[in-house]
């Protein structure tokens, strides 16, 4: 098992790529959580190779020199087939690489296989994956949280140090607190979506998951940067995030909205409540924020994500990607393709399509985005008064497998405290915090100026010397 970033690239160097590769591979063949969907053995082991290559021969080797990850199955990685856990993908190989495959490639970086997730990233259990749940390493009755579950699943399993997710709405935070890990979701624009499959295209967004912080910011500074073939890439100042992490909280203004927290369990308070306690021994003082807007994120992000779904699931139709069932014409073709959507994504696509429908886009969608702009001014106005906006990750540990999976609602609700910053674009990152019910991990979630993503990793930093 290799914990860290740290421990991979050092076993790479005085070992060999190719052998660290092999044994990542060995235990990705042993995935009995359903972590993965695809193995690729033959290009981790001919990445291995060439790291191994410019080693010998004296030549730089990136950041990331041998260290083996996997990515999350809805990034297009060259000549492996890309499902995003969806029969509609099924066999679907991707003609090229994603921004993010370029960078990690170009680290040095090992790809070991496909993650599993929730279908076309629509989920927060791994549950709604057409291949199969995943299941919790900690506590494998439970789910492991979604929809970037086998990403997280895969690195709290111990078959990679550090794993590519993606975050429309949650979907890199949430499965992190659930599996006890360290989860970012970039600012939206700092990472580029080129190559990721859309989701919600106001709100998507590829981030790390892995087991401590320096891991996370590591592999967040390979892929973050700018590309012009995401029209919504910005070219912003980079932080020395690798460095922040030892960086310390001394003087750092954390905001608590405490009517908000207090929608959380009490165990998930408890734990929230001493990692709080333990900020603030390390030199952090605790201010009141308010984000009245905040409660409505479930509904405007289930409105707003859904809309931009319909819109963008609309291309897989049978005629350009994947699966096609043939019908005696085109329409009839549509239909048969289209009806192998699982139910989550059917779901949406007909909450989105009847949002948007002419007559109700006022009373719908327009009105969601005018509550999404009081979500970001509640922020703008915490930041006068503090650095970052803390909330638990979420309102309760990790549920039993299938205990809410006749419950959509329910489900939905459980993305409270990560959407506020999606809905406002913001960066925000999910960090263990201790435990709570059953022993289960949770996850303190804080919320950082635009582009402050080192402010959050400093604090991840600060809480993980205390555990
Ligand atoms: N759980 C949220 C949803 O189901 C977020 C998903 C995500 O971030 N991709 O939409």
């Amino acid at each position: 098992m290799t914990r860290s970033i740290g421990e991979a690239l050092a076993a790479a160097r005085d070992g060999s790529a190719q052998e660290v590769a092999t044994a990542a591979i060995a235990r990705a063949r042993d995935d009995r959580w359903g972590a993965l969907l695809h193995v690729d053995q033959e290009g981790a082991l001919a990445a291995a190779a060439s790291v191994d290559t410019a080693a010998t021969e004296g030549r730089a080797v990136g950041p990331l020199a041998g260290v083996p990850v996997v990515i999350k199955d809805n990034l297009c990685q060259r000549g492996t087939p890309t499902t995003c856990a969806s029969k509609l993908l099924e066999g679907w190989v991707a003609p090229y690489d994603a921004h993010v495959v370029e960078r990690l490639c170009a680290a040095g970086a090992v790809i070991v296989g496909k993650a599993n997730l929730d279908e076309f990233a629509m989920g927060s259990s791994g549950e709604t994956s057409a291949f199969g749940p995943t299941r919790n390493p900690c506590d494998e009755a439970r789910v492991p949280g979604g929809s970037s579950s086998g990403s997280a699943a895969a690195v709290a399993a111990g078959i990679v140090p550090a794993a590519l997710g993606s975050d429309t709405g949650g979907s890199v935070r949430q499965p992190a607190a659930f599996c006890g890990l360290v989860g970012l979701k970039p600012t939206y624009g700092r990472v580029s979506r080129y190559g990721l499959v859309a989701f919600a295209s106001s709100l998507d967004q590829v981030g790390p998951i892995a087991r401590d912080a320096a891991s996370a910011a590591a592999l967040f500074d390979v892929v973050a940067g700018y590309d012009p073939r995401d029209a919504t890439s910005a070219d912003a100042p980079r932080g020395e995030h690798v460095a922040a992490v030892a960086r310390g909280v001394r003087g750092l203004r954390v905001g608590v909205p405490r009517d908000f927290v207090a929608g959380a369990d009490p165990d998930v308070r408890d734990a929230f409540e001493r990692a709080l306690d333990r900020l603030v021994e390390r030199g952090a003082s605790v201010v009141d924020v308010a984000l009245p807007h905040a409660r409505h994120g479930v509904s405007v992000y289930y409105l707003v994500a859904t809309a931009e779904a319909s819109s963008n699931l609309a291309r897989f139709d049978g005629v350009r990607f994947g699966l096609r069932v043939e019908g005696a014409d085109l329409t009839e073709t549509y239909e048969r393709t289209r009806a192998r959507f699982g139910p989550e994504v059917k779901r949406r696509i007909l909450l989105g399509t009847y949002a948007l429908s002419a007559g109700y886009y006022d009373a719908y969608y327009l009105r969601a985005q005018k509550v999404r702009v009081r979500i970001a001014e509640d922020f703008a106005q915490a930041f006068e008064r503090c650095d970052v906006v803390a909330t638990p990750t979420t309102p309760t540990v990790a549920w039993r497998l299938g205990e809410r999976s006749d419950d959509p609602l329910q489900t939905w609700l459980q993305d409270l405290y990560t959407l506020p910053a999606s809905l406002a674009g913001l960066p925000a990152l999910s960090a263990p915090c201790g435990t709570g019910e059953a022993g289960l991990p949770v996850g303190f979630h804080v919320t950082g100026r635009r582009w402050d993503e080192a402010t959050l990793l400093a604090v991840a930093g600060a809480l993980e010397g205390e555990r």
